[in-house]
């Protein structure tokens, strides 16, 4: 073909590029499976991995179900039923909303979906592989859903070798699990790896699911604390001074039902707390910040581990001093601390400098 030259790629090949963005590893597909499994309104959702998803995966829920007309839109490209119009850009309420996990999974991985809704005598089931045509047959099923994958990459060898050892990626969809867990205590969610549960989180109170991930991590129950400010509610599970480690620590952010990456948010709750904590330790605990209706857009990552804030400062002033009052109550003033280590330790990393607090009652954009 002649260099230099802009040609339309065919179909599948956009397709398999357009994956790329939400679908990295077995850990990305679990992840967009149980997000899908949320959204409708399963109580329990359970998946199975095959060699750490190398040998495949299924995610099998007990929600709403797929009406067996809509089954080959569920895996088309820019079909969804969470979004009619730009309004609903507004305000998004589900996990997902761009239409696009099962349709990038489809063109990269061997898809069987099937499901059945409450109003339906029998399920029905779909089968997409990259390339080829989708077929449709009945199957008998409880209401729900599951989705089955198989040959990840097998037609993508590109991709295929980015791939790590099973017990790698067995390891990061723990980790996906455990963080999906946070979004929504009230559903149960177990893990299995070759028939092997490696996660089972039954379905409880908030606290008790954050107490139970953190101890996954060794760390002991947390401290809940929570306020308001400006219309921000503010509600974090911070694992006491006496019971934090030595590194960085483990902080995650749930913003609006979405564990995100939000340095800034994490790190607030670091400078609130460091002088609290022993020098060299990091902090550990869930923090959960729920802004004003309208001011989170989050259409603005592939795979929504990022977030847009509106009034950032304001956000962030907010948390600051919710987090500050109650984190002096909860451990007594600064620098009453446990019996700080014996020598200053320079992993302090965490601590970068805190963002200066903002002026009260003024947006900073
Ligand atoms: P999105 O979640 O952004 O809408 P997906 O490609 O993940 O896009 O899913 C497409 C559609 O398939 C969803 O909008 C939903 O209607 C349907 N769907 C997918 N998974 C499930 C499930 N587990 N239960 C019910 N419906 C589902
Ligand atoms: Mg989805």
């Amino acid at each position: 073909m002649e260099t230099g030259r802009i040609r339309v790629l065919p179909p599948a090949l956009a397709d398999q590029i357009a994956a790329g963005e939400v679908v990295e590893r077995p850990a990305s597909v679990l992840k967009e499976l149980v997000e899908n499994a949320l959204d409708a309104g399963a109580r329990r959702v359970e998946v199975d991995l095959v060699q750490g998803g190398l040998g495949g995966l299924a995610v099998l829920d007990d929600g709403h179900g797929i009406h067996p007309e809509d089954l080959p839109l569920a895996v088309t490209r820019h079909a969804t039923s969470k979004v009619a119009g730009p309004e609903d850009l507004v305000e998004i309420g589900t996990l997902g909303f761009r239409g696009e996990a099962l349709a990038s999974l489809a063109s990269v991985a061997t898809v069987r979906l099937r499901s059945r809704r409450a109003d339906m005598e029998v399920g029905c089931e779909l089968t997409v592989m990259p390339g080829g045509d989708p077929s449709v047959h009945p199957v008998g099923m409880a209401v729900g859903t599951r989705v089955q994958v198989e040959g990840l990459f097998a037609t993508v060898p590109a991709r295929r070798k980015f791939l790590r050892a099973a017990a790698t990626e067995a390891a990061a969809c723990v980790e996906a699990t455990l963080r999906l867990g946070l979004v929504e205590p009230a559903v149960a969610l177990v893990l299995r790896n070759d028939g092997r549960t490696l996660v089972e989180l039954p379905a409880e109170p908030a606290g008790a699911r954050v107490a139970r991930v953190l101890a996954r991590r060794g760390y002991p129950p947390p401290v809940e604390i929570s306020g308001e400010e400006e219309g921000i509610a503010v509600r974090a599970f911070i694992v006491p001074p006496a019971g934090t480690r030595r590194g960085r620590g483990q902080v995650h952010v749930v913003l609006r039902r979405r564990v995100v990456a939000e340095r800034s948010l994490s790190r607030i709750l670091a400078s609130v707390l460091a002088d609290h904590l022993p020098p060299g330790h990091g902090p550990a605990g869930v923090l959960e910040v729920e802004p004003p209706p309208g001011t989170v857009d989050v259409n603005v990552h592939p795979q929504k581990a990022e977030v847009r804030l509106k009034e950032p400062q304001r956000v962030y002033g907010a948390v600051r001093a919710v987090l500050a009052r109650a984190v002096s109550q909860a451990f007594g003033p600064a620098g009453a601390g446990p019996e700080p280590d014996a020598e200053p330790s320079r992993s302090f990393t965490w601590s970068e400098p805190p963002a200066p607090a903002p002026a009260p009652a003024r947006d900073g954009g």
